[in-house]
């Protein structure tokens, strides 16, 4: 996890700006350019899109003025020009956290680890024209999902209330053509993006052209949805976000014989929250793989010993690290070496001198793309949420980090008499629950609980912090919203329940015994009827 705060971010842009107003040196820019780097990360962090969106605007504007040493200072006018957009920056931040919406976020992400306090309905706009069958049907789902909706009309006066976690613009379906997506929609959107610039923007409905989906975007959506999507997917989507994650601060590690290029390389992988360690020489690479498990090896192509091509390639025949990113650095120019080298097991090349803001650029983008491939491989398809094997090892993950007085409560959860649903409805009907049931769990539980699919209609769910009675209290009422929840098949609904068992940490103190001794219990509910949920006895 990154160790800056957003006061420490500003700071550092605010206090590098000044120092570069009075130096003008070029290496003051680039301490400039790469504190915004690191303001936009933290911004991003905090998922708000609005001011990422804003602090990269700026970031482009200051890159754009890089030039080299011979252009620094740059002239007044654009360095007038690139204050004024600081200034508008620091301001929409001073506005958004006046309106409770930064610390509101920062709070949520900081400190729901030890909040007992169940979360609050998260708010969802709808801005619609009128509201269609469509539009309400889906305003009763998100409800049932746990978000409290607001409707309201478009080109309506803003809701003066605090800004939601999410907003929907759903124009009308009809007649409605790119031409009209154009005209009526932009103003609003942009007045919109201004006044909520930590809500997450949604435009339904949008056709498949490049350039309406660009120009929505460019007026402040972060996400078109089309029109032929199924409501089944914009529902995802908005769940999906519901669940962050805490990232674990990306490493890098560098082998690199020569100590500037280190120093350098350090400094611009620093500013930008990345953590990195250095080895002069190939000679301990796969001791430090192993215990130091980076997401990225950025690689010297010439060193005393062993060249980087070299080192690269035994690296490549452990099977652990077939995948992972390794970017070479070099002052090679020669092109049929580089196509060599990367034939040989490297992903992409630097070449020295390096610019630092294209190094740390490389880097994160790289690292960005490898832990989303990652992701990919630890969650299941059909409910986004962790597969069996990850689950298991975010449960091990989660015990070995206990201390004296932590608490933890396991439970198991499976769907009744589910054969019959599929029998009788068929596969997809089935399915559908299963996903149903998926996100109920994830719009109501926390973003620090652990919410597995264990096995088909089995899902497993680790809440910390709280004891048996309080988790009998959580799950128990997420069991009666989900037996009333209606389920679509083609003649009409059905209604489905669930049965659970739950276990808590330290009465069982190992991952296996927790989860057998909720098993256990969730026997025991499906023998007294199913349909409800039971607590295992003290171990
Ligand atoms: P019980 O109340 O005792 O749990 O009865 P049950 O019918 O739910 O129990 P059982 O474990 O025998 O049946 C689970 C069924 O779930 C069997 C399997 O066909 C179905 N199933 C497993 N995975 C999926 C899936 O991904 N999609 C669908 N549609 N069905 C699945
Ligand atoms: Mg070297
Ligand atoms: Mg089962
Ligand atoms: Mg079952």
């Amino acid at each position: 996890m990154s160790s800056l705060t957003l006061d420490d971010h500003l700071a550092a842009s605010s206090q590098s700006w000044q120092d570069y107003r009075n130096e003008g040196s070029f290496e003051a820019f680039v301490e400039f350019t790469l504190s915004l780097n690191g303001l936009a990360e933290c911004l991003s962090r905090l998922r708000l899109p609005g001011l990422v969106r804003q602090c990269e605007e700026l970031e482009s504007a200051a890159l754009a003025l890089f030039g080299d040493p011979d252009t620094h200072p740059i002239v007044e006018q654009s360095a007038l020009a690139l204050n004024r957009q600081i200034e508008g920056l620091f301001r929409t931040v001073a506005s958004a956290r006046q309106s409770g919406q930064v610390s509101q976020q920062v709070i949520e992400t900081t400190t729901t680890n030890r909040t007992v306090e169940w979360v609050k309905p998260r708010s969802v706009w709808m801005i619609a024209p009128k509201i269609s069958a469509w539009a309400s049907s889906l305003a009763e789902q998100l409800t049932f999902y746990g978000f409290r909706v607001h409707r309201t009309r478009w080109g309506a006066p803003m809701p003066d209330i605090e800004a939601p976690f999410a907003i929907l613009f759903l124009p009308a379906t009809d007649s409605d053509g790119s031409e009209s997506v154009r005209r009526v929609s932009i103003q609003q959107v942009t007045r919109i993006r201004a006044h909520c610039p930590t809500s997450q923007l949604f435009y339904v409905g949008v056709p498949r052209t490049l350039d309406t989906m660009v120009t929505l975007m460019r007026a402040g959506i972060d996400y078109t949805v089309q029109r032929d999507d199924r409501m089944a997917s914009l529902l995802s989507r908005i769940l999906d976000m519901v669940q962050t994650r805490e990232q674990e601060r990306y490493r890098v590690l560098i082998v690199e014989d020569s100590r500037v290029a280190v120093t350098q390389i350090q400094r611009a992988l620093e500013q930008r929250d990345i953590h990195s360690c250095a080895i002069p020489d190939p000679t301990q690479l796969f001791e430090m793989v192993d215990t130091y498990s980076p997401d990225l090896v950025l690689m010297d192509m010439h060193m005393p010993n062993c060249n980087g091509v070299e080192a690269t390639r035994a690296l490549r025949q452990l099977p652990t690290y077939q995948a992972l990113p390794i970017i070479y650095l070099s002052s090679e120019t020669n092109v049929a070496l580089q196509v060599d080298a990367l034939r040989l097991g490297g992903d992409q090349f630097l070449t020295k001198p390096f610019n630092p803001v294209l190094l740390a650029a490389t880097v994160k983008t790289t690292v960005e793309r490898h832990r989303e491939m990652q992701r990919a491989s630890q969650h299941d398809g059909l409910t986004g949420l962790l597969n069996h094997t990850a689950a298991k090892a975010d449960l091990d993950n989660r015990l070995r980090h206990m201390r004296a007085g932590d608490r933890l409560c396991v439970m198991m959860i499976d769907i009744d008499r589910f054969k019959s649903v599929n029998d009788r409805y068929g596969h997809p009907v089935g399915d559908q629950v299963i996903r149903s049931l998926a996100w109920l769990l994830k719009g109501r539980l926390r973003s620090t609980d652990l919410i597995g699919r264990y096995g088909g209609e089995e899902f497993i769910v680790a809440t910390p912090d709280i004891d048996l009675q309080q988790a009998y209290g959580v799950i128990d009422q997420i069991r009666a919203h989900f037996a009333n929840l209606p389920h679509a098949h083609t003649e009409g609904i059905l209604r489905v329940t669930f049965s659970a068992g739950i276990a808590a940490y330290p009465d069982y103190d190992t991952p296996s015994n927790l989860i057998e001794a909720a098993d256990n219990a969730l026997l025991d509910a499906k023998g007294l009827g199913r349909n409800r949920v039971e607590l295992a006895a003290h171990g």
